[in-house]
């Protein structure tokens, strides 16, 4: 069933963490298998937006020139409450190899890095579910069943899944990029912790006659969040924060109604709705990031609100922190507690997201901002070292007291 009798290591879904975490693998020449239940990648855009830093990274792997060229370039983030600009942050100050944010559908990006895959010889083995693991010994014990999808049901057609056969295989590692309701963290035993209410969102993708400002803008009301993305030339999406699914409705009267009441500046009118759904995002992270040879990485270990687009871009330099560190210490004997210090720190950078006590204001910053503190950080999308740099535009940081005064 398996391409590799004997791959060193497993990963479990093929999202785009998954993905981007066997790419790297095989860089390092590690002998990798990704096994994703479903049989396909996504069709949609659900995280569109690729940070900087996650550029930065890709660009290891020969990635970024060609999602560059199927994305667009912005450079601005715009903070509102309902009519009122109150702040805006600009990448293009970032001294970074790409100074901007890349809007691009997630479906294109899986697409993308599949494709690099294939052209490494390395196939993704879709329709191939994680059973069972023993993560008690040294070296995991993987249990993967082969499914295929039947049409079944009259008179009503329908499909279902059967299983064709399994098999047990012993990779040094296994990494668990399977997604919120990761069967990996549940077989390890890892719980998730819930850090604060989920946000509901209703999400529209439209087509729209009339100016559709070529910039993100967050809209933060008392305690609602909105969120307008421009897409390619004539359509844009709109994320709207509700308190009940219930308000829901995949219309323009709707759609046209949170628009007027949210985003009073808007002057586009929606011509199309060409996707609407609904997503409940909630706010977890994992007790642990792994242990001995089970990891963990993207939605498996944490969820979070939508707007920063944190939960996918720090997957992805997740699963490259994890692929390199796993090379080091399969292939050039580093020793394993390079994987702890990763699991450790990343817990600790989540935790600062979540619980935003991380951010503060600076001597001088505009009251409203100081007041959003919190909300502001939750709906940047950037991470890692571009995250200070683009705070303190509008007076805010993220580095504690004591490393600031020692800085300054
Ligand atoms: C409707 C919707 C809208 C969204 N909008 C946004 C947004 O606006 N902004 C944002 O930041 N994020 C958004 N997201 C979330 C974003 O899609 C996720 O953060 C991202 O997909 C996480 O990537 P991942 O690779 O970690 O997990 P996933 O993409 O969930 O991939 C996990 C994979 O694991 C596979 N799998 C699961 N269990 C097993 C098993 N037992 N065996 C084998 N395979 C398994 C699944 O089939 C899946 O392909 C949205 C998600 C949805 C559903």
């Amino acid at each position: 069933m398996f391409r590799h009798s004997d791959p060193e290591v497993l990963v479990v879904g093929a999202g785009p963490v998954g993905l981007v975490a066997a790419l790297f693998l095989q860089q390092h020449g590690v002998r990798v298998e990704v096994v994703d239940m479903h049989q396909r990648t996504t069709q949609h855009s659900y995280a569109l937006a690729i940070h900087p830093g996650t550029l930065r990274i890709l660009d290891e792997v020969g990635l970024s020139e060609g999602l560059i060229g199927a994305g667009r370039k912005l450079t601005k983030v715009a903070y509102y409450e309902g009519r009122e600009r109150r702040a805006e942050i600009d990448y293009a100050a970032l001294a970074s190899g790409h100074p901007y944010l890349l809007i691009l559908r997630q479906s294109l990006l899986e697409r993308a890095v599949e494709e690099a895959l294939r052209q490494r010889n390395l196939k993704v083995l879709w329709g191939h579910r994680l059973q069972s693991l023993d993560a008690d010994d040294d070296i995991p014990r993987a249990e993967v069943a082969k499914l295929d999808q039947v049409a079944t049901g009259y008179p009503v057609a329908r499909s279902e899944w059967v299983v064709l056969g399994s098999e047990t295989i012993r990779p040094a590692y296994v990494i668990g990029a399977d997604g919120y309701d990761s069967a990996v963290r549940r077989m390890a035993g890892i719980e998730m912790e819930e850090h604060g209410a989920g946000e509901i969102f209703s999400v529209y993708e439209i087509e729209a006659a009339g100016e559709l400002p070529a910039e993100v803008r967050v809209i933060l009301d008392p305690d609602l969040t909105s969120v307008y993305w421009p897409l390619e030339e004539g359509r844009c999406r709109w994320g709207f924060q509700i308190r009940d699914a219930k308000e829901h409705a995949t219309s323009f009267e709707r759609l046209e109604q949170l628009i007027a009441a949210r985003a009073p500046w808007c002057t586009a009118r929606p011509t199309q709705i060409y996707w609407s759904t609904l997503g409940l995002f909630e706010r977890r992270l994992t007790r642990s990031f792994g242990n001995g040879g089970v990891w963990l990485a993207g939605d498996a270990a944490h969820q979070a609100a939508p707007v920063g687009v944190h939960s996918m871009n720090s997957g992805l330099v997740e699963a490259h922190e994890l692929a390199e560190r796993i090379s080091w210490i399969h292939r050039a004997g580093a020793p394993p507690s390079l994987l702890q210090q990763f699991a450790t720190e990343t817990h600790e950078a989540w935790q600062g997201l979540l619980d935003a006590g991380g951010v503060r204001a600076l001597p001088g910053a505009d009251p409203w901002v100081s007041q959003t503190a919190a909300r502001i950080l939750a709906c940047l999308p950037a991470s890692g070292d571009d995250l200070e740099p683009l705070l303190k535009q509008i007076g805010l940081t993220i580095r504690l007291r004591a490393e600031a005064d020692a800085g300054a």
